[in-house]
């Protein structure tokens, strides 16, 4: 009996210890979502003052307010590497390996804005990357299918966004200059990578009434960031929106 009073005795202090540190760190980390939270309240803050800015050149003055809302819903901070976190909710790209970039949020609802999505579209998204545009879609759409040409991105953006519960999104790794046809046809087509020409796969895989936003140009030349609407009857109108610059889009075509 008395040899076990010491071990008690040294067991409580610890326990405490242990209890103080566990309390620290809950504060902390409640603090620190706090925190993003506000970051992606700023981040929305200079968004709006990029749309209006730009209002000129997109005729998008203001975004709707779903999209806003999946901006201030989607924690950016997991979707950069852990040593870029800091820097998650500027108004910026940030690189995320294999030399490929997550676009800067501007960007991300620019062309989401542009695209159109409802509760009832489906969406395919070229250039999974990160995985972050399509955790923003998939906040508005019924579903997202995204495609990524480097396996060990699509993957990790796989992972991301079933742990994060992300469950109306399917990735898949591959050339997405060829579309979904398996999916098709789709209400909204995001590419988040310059193509030199628009795909003809893509158009044909678009729903009457869909739209398909891409950038368009060589990488180190002036790019365009192109919307191409599908009228009822197949007809195909297009329209550029502003200069960009994005990573390219590769494969063998
Ligand atoms: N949407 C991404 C995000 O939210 O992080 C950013 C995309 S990053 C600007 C462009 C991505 O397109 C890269 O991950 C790149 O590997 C991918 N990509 C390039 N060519 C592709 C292709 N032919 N098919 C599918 N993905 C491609």
């Amino acid at each position: 009996m008395l040899d076990h009073m010491p071990i008690i005795s040294m067991k409580l202090p610890l326990r405490i210890v242990l209890l103080g540190v566990m309390v620290t760190m809950s504060v902390t980390k409640t603090f620190a979502e706090d925190d993003y939270q506000e970051k992606r309240q700023q981040m929305l803050v200079e968004i709006k003052q990029m749309m209006a800015m730009t209002k000129s050149y997109t005729g998008e003055a203001a975004l709707d307010k779903q999209v806003e809302q999946a901006l201030l819903d989607v924690p950016r901070h997991k979707f950069v590497p852990p040593d870029s976190r800091v820097f998650a909710y500027e108004n910026t790209a940030l690189p995320i390996s294999h030399r490929q970039t997550i676009s800067q949020p501007y960007i991300v609802a620019l062309m989401t804005e542009l695209a159109a999505v409802t509760s009832e579209s489906v969406v395919l998204e070229v250039g999974t990357g990160s995985g972050y545009q399509a955790a923003i879609l998939s906040e508005l759409a019924s579903h997202v299918y995204s495609i990524e040409i480097v396996e060990p991105l699509g993957l990790q953006a796989k992972s991301l966004l079933q742990d994060l519960a992300y469950d109306n999104v399917t990735v898949k790794i591959g050339d997405g200059y060829h579309g979904w046809p398996e999916h098709a046809p789709f209400d909204a087509i995001l590419v988040t990578a310059a193509a030199e020409h628009i795909p003809e796969q893509l158009v044909q895989q678009l729903k009457p009434g869909g739209r398909l936003v891409i950038p368009v140009g060589r990488q180190g030349q002036t790019q365009s960031l192109r919307v191409l609407t599908k009228d009822a009857n197949g007809k195909i109108k297009q329209r550029d929106i502003l200069s960009v610059a994005f990573v390219p889009l590769t494969g063998k075509h």
